[in-house]
């Protein structure tokens, strides 16, 4: 399985295959000849399980491999982390013909793809994902960033990798809560453009079954974010309909502090009320938002919480000085359409239940 990502002289490939791992670095090798040395950058769960395999495979390619890890979990996503790469991909003499692989979820891409774009002011950068939100989203797209403590994802830059790899094999080792996780954001996908795939996850009754047809969901999945990211590569137009459920979501994680709600969770609940409030101003088709639970609570997200409007507004008018006077929304006409409405903040709560 094989998805083009068109953008000119940026245009990169995503390779998904099942046993995929032990063969990239004869991949990679064809893919970049001047290449002598790799860093590898992944965090302490996912290095013990598949670093010395991807290792391996580099050498066996020929490559020297640097290895670098860093402490699991979003709140390594930072510029202390950064800087600590910084000083191991320095130490490893990497000159700028030289490349980065990020092996892990979506915080090492996220931190490992800004290392690459600014080290010696920007290397050769290669994606394998192994959390199911990292294939489906992060890995594509090429947005880049590390948090800072006043917010999410405030310093990074958009910088396309040089190819993606999934070997969807590596999921299995997954913990279950994110698979679920990645889930919500697969589900979007359904939402805002794909009733077929929508459908297929309605049919899939088990975590097991859906392992077994997650190469396929992945490929859907990758084709839409790369015909959405060839069309607006820097996020001022379609790409939005990617937010679908994440303003009411991102409020949700936040009135909990991020600690009570995942991302996939929050975006779940903010897909389900959303559509509620979308449904009873007659813009989305009847039923849309009790058939988006129902395929939520079946992989066991959340479709409610304990908020009130006040507390959506609060949240989202923290947000308010980013963006301005006017916010965009994402709606469905009905599954697999959606569309940006553009709605003033003294408006807002019309769309908040
Ligand atoms: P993550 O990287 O922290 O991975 C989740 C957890 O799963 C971690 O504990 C990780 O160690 C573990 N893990 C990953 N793969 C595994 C495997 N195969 N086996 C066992 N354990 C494994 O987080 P995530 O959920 O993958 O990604 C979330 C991050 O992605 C956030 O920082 C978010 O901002 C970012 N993100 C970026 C974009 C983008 O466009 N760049 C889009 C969406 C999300
Ligand atoms: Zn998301």
């Amino acid at each position: 399985r094989n998805v083009h990502v068109d953008l000119g002289s940026k245009s990169y490939d995503i390779v998904i295959d099942r046993g995929l791992l032990p063969h990239v670095g004869s991949r990679i090798k064809t893919l970049l000849p001047k290449t002598e040395k790799i860093a590898v950058i992944t965090d302490s769960n996912v290095g013990p399980l598949y670093a010395s395999l991807l290792q391996e495979s580099l050498e066996n390619a020929g490559f020297s491999v640097a290895m670098l890890t860093f402490t699991a979990g979003e709140a390594s996503k930072n510029l202390q982390t950064l800087g600590t790469l910084y000083d191991g991909l320095a130490a490893a003499g990497l000159t700028r013909s030289d490349a980065l692989i990020a092996l892990g979820g979506g915080v090492t891409g996220d931190m490992g793809g800004l290392a690459a774009a600014t080290f010696l002011r920007g290397i050769s950068f290669i994606q394998i994902p192994t959390s199911l939100l990292a294939t489906v989203d992060s890995s594509v797209g090429g947005k880049v960033a590390v948090d800072l403590s006043g917010g999410k994802n405030l310093v990074g830059a958009f910088y396309q990798p040089k190819a993606v790899f999934i070997d969807p094999d590596l999921l299995k080792t997954l913990p279950i809560r994110y698979l679920h996780d990645g889930l919500a954001e697969v589900i979007k996908y359904g939402c805002i453009m794909d009733k077929e795939l929508f459908v297929m996850l309605e049919k899939i009754q088990s975590d097991e079954e859906l392992l077994n047809h997650v190469d396929e969901i992945i490929e859907i999945c990758c084709n839409i974010k790369a015909r959405i990211v060839e069309h607006d590569e820097f996020d001022t137009g379609e790409r939005m309909l990617l937010n679908f459920g994440h303003t009411l979501g991102h409020a949700v994680e936040k009135t909990f502090h991020f600690d009570r709600y995942s991302h996939g969770e929050g975006v779940g609940i903010g897909m389900v009320l959303l559509t509620r409030q979308s449904e009873e101003l007659g813009l989305t088709e009847r039923g849309t938002a009790d058939r988006i639970a129902a395929l939520l609570q079946k992989f066991q997200l959340p479709i409610a919480v304990d908020m009130r409007r006040d507390d959506f507004l609060q949240a989202i008018a923290l947000d308010k000085k980013k963006r301005g006077s006017h916010l965009t929304l994402i709606l469905l006409k009905e599954i697999g359409n959606s569309f940006l409405q553009n709605v003033a903040f003294h408006e807002l709560t019309r769309y908040l239940p």
